[in-house]
């Protein structure tokens, strides 16, 4: 990584717009949006429906692109670059966190865990070692083998979060990470989101909820598709992970308990 790289916002946007052709119809999703986010710490987007929440995150996350303004992630202007160029400093940066999981259903943690390093092409052992890690920086090193049915929606969000940190990322994108959870397990999880913001990990969140956004150390509105309002503010302490994560309830389902032995590969 260059200096400049290393010294330069990890996110910056100048002037972006997007719009959306539908027929006749132009929906102008964003109307130039200009900001820049550092690396580290939590960063917290609310705003109403429609406002244009999702299109920035998009954006952000290099799924789509502005139709007018520049975007430069970790210094780099990424207009100019390919699809196959895209897909590859997603998979090297970036990290997804979804409202409903996205978890396989039919897949143990560790194998959910383990699947971005499958599409990078890690070997097998590797492949073990880091998704048990991972699993591990969650606090769920003893729920390798459960299958997301036998976790609860706090574990769940915590399987899918080793999945987006398994390959290392500098950016974790994070939409409505707390929507289907009640309100000590989002607690939870905005620990563990703080705790990789503290980490250096730059971690953005769309959150609708006024009590999520408070864990965040800045907060930007967006309204009709431009920065409403953008500020910084002393954020909520969420609890202790560790505290947290030895809390949780054991999984309540009678087929929750694990039933193959460690492979080798995951001794320590
Ligand atoms: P939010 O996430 O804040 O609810 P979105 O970014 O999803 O808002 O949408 C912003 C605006 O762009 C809305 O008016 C929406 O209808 C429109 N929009 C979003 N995605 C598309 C699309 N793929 N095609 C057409 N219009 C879209
Ligand atoms: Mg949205």
């Amino acid at each position: 990584m260059s200096a400049l790289a290393a010294t330069a916002p990890l996110v910056r946007l100048t002037g972006v717009t997007k719009v959306y052709r539908m027929g006749d119809v132009e929906v102008q999703a964003l109307r130039g949006v200009s900001l820049a986010i550092a690396q580290g710490g939590l960063t917290a987007i609310m705003g109403a429906s429609g406002s244009g929440k999702s299109t920035l995150m998009n954006i952000v996350g290099c799924l789509d692109r502005p139709s007018a303004g520049r975007y430069e992630l970790a210094g780099r202007d990424i207009s100019g670059l390919s699809r196959a160029a895209l897909a590859e400093l997603r998979n090297r940066t970036l990290g997804f966190v979804f409202q409903s999981f996205n978890l396989l259903a039919r897949t143990s943690a560790l194998e959910n865990v383990e699947l971005p390093l499958l599409y990078a092409g890690v070997s097998g052992r590797e492949r073990r070692r880091r998704a048990v890690a991972a699993l591990g920086r969650v606090g769920l090193a003893d729920r390798l083998r459960h299958h997301p049915a036998q976790l609860s929606g706090g574990q769940q969000q915590r399987v899918a979060l080793a999945r987006a940190l398994v390959m290392e990322p500098r950016l974790i994108l994070a939409d409505e990470p707390t929507g289907n959870l009640d309100s000590t397990t989002s607690a939870e999880v905005m620990a563990l989101l703080q705790q990789l913001g503290h980490g250096g990990i730059t971690v953005v969140l769309v959150t609708h909820e006024p009590d999520i956004a408070a864990y965040a150390e800045r907060v930007i509105v967006m309204r009709d598709g431009c920065v409403q309002s953008d500020h910084a503010q002393q954020p909520l302490r969420a609890p202790e992970p560790a505290a947290a994560a030895s809390a949780l309830p054991a999984p309540t389902t009678a087929a929750a308990r694990p039933v193959l032995a460690a492979p080798t590969g995951a001794a320590r």
